[in-house]
């Protein structure tokens, strides 16, 4: 099913996933007068929390996708790793927005690069590894250092592996186990950006400008923006973002990691067709944040303005960071938001801040 007819506030929308991103869908689509249904393997899940109704179900479960596709007028995601026999299910139902021709790129590095590559944008070098024969081949055409990564189910920086200069190849290829992995040369960048970019049903399209993103342990810490790029390169980074949202004829949310280069070229690393960490920013500093531009576009309504109003610092709080709530509370420009998470755990991320100066006035040191 395929319509063109804007959801009534009052609709319900069907989300996928029942996590953070899920939890601030939700909440953005409450100031719309939207209802959200979410569904996910999770008992007490943070986006529960928050919506009308939950499925507590796994993501095969077909009676409980279809009874699930029955109760809403749309359907979309917060998390994209779900087989495709379930999201053919659900288009069976109820309209689903972003389509599965998005979510399958997404859910594969090498059939991601691929794509990425045929709308003539760069990705890393890379190679397709099935074996330790192929991962010899790879490192020896790649060089080293260079990245081995599962092709699916990655994130935060799991499923992959260092080639350094000393690293032993067998081993490497053992904490694979197995699975399918692409190698993939390393980029020797200055700073990582990210742009989201919502695309309507009608094909009009809105981006926030680039965020700069810094890591630690391989998780999201901060986006800061304005990205300390060059100007032409924010017209370049929103170029390629619209570009791939417009080839994977996008419906909702589409969030690309990009590398800048030291020599000022742009190189994408991979991205998300629904709303992402680098893009919590945008709730405390534009009039239409990630979560209400995703709203809109899945329920068919026109775009918002994301003009930014501030300079803002994001900081993921990830474990017992969380711990640190009271301090944020008495700072006058520090914006909080908690997931509801009941216990906390290393690595987990449990809330993020908004750092918000006044336009210009970013510290130095941010
Ligand atoms: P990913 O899970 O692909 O987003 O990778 C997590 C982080 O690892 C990225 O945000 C980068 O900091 C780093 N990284 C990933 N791929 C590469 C690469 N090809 N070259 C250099 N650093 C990388």
């Amino acid at each position: 099913m395929n319509t063109f007819k804007a959801l009534p506030p009052g609709s319900t929308i069907g989300i996928i996933g029942n996590g953070q991103l899920g939890r601030m869908t939700a909440l953005a689509a409450a100031r719309l007068g939207y209802m959200c249904h979410v569904f996910g393997p999770e008992k007490d899940s943070p986006a529960e929390q928050v919506a009308l109704k939950a499925t507590v179900a796994d993501y095969t479960d077909q009676d409980a996708l279809i009874a699930f596709a029955n109760s809403v007028d749309v359907v979309t995601f917060e998390f994209e790793n779900i087989p495709h026999e379930s999201v053919q299910l659900l288009m069976k139902h109820v309209d689903v927005r972003p389509g599965w021709n998005c979510l399958h790129i997404s859910q594969d590095r090498l059939i991601e690069k691929n794509f990425i590559n045929s709308c003539d944008i760069e990705t890393a070098p890379y190679q397709e590894v099935n074996s330790l024969d192929d991962l010899e081949l790879a490192v020896k055409n790649l060089g080293r250092p260079s990245i081995l990564k599962t092709t699916r189910m990655g994130y935060d920086g799991k499923g992959q592996a260092l080639i350094r200069p000393e690293t032993d190849i067998t081993e490497a290829y053992a904490t694979m186990a197995n699975a399918p992995s692409v190698l993939e040369g390393f980029v020797d960048f200055q700073r990582e950006i990210s742009v989201i970019v919502a695309r309507s049903v009608c094909g009009e399209w809105t981006a926030f400008e680039p965020a700069e993103n810094k890591h630690v342990d391989g998780i999201l810490d901060t986006s800061t923006v304005p990205a300390n790029i060059p100007d032409g390169l924010i017209e370049e980074a929103v170029n390629i973002a619209v570009k791939l949202a417009e080839k994977m004829e996008l419906i909702g949310l589409l969030a690309v990691e990009i590398f800048h280069t030291k020599d000022d070229r742009l190189i994408v690393n991979e991205m998300a067709p629904r709303p992402h960490n680098s893009g919590h920013w945008t709730q405390d500093a534009c009039y239409s944040d990630q979560y209400e531009q995703f709203v809109r576009a899945v329920c068919g309504l026109p775009l918002g303005s994301v003009e930014r109003r501030n300079d803002l610092v994001m900081k993921n709080l990830i474990g017992f960071d969380v711990e640190k709530w009271p301090d944020y509370l008495n700072e006058p420009n520090a914006k909080l938001h908690l997931y509801g998470k009941a216990s906390t755990r290393r690595g987990r991320k449990m809330g993020h801040v908004n750092l918000v100066y006044p336009l210009g006035e970013l510290p130095k040191e941010a």
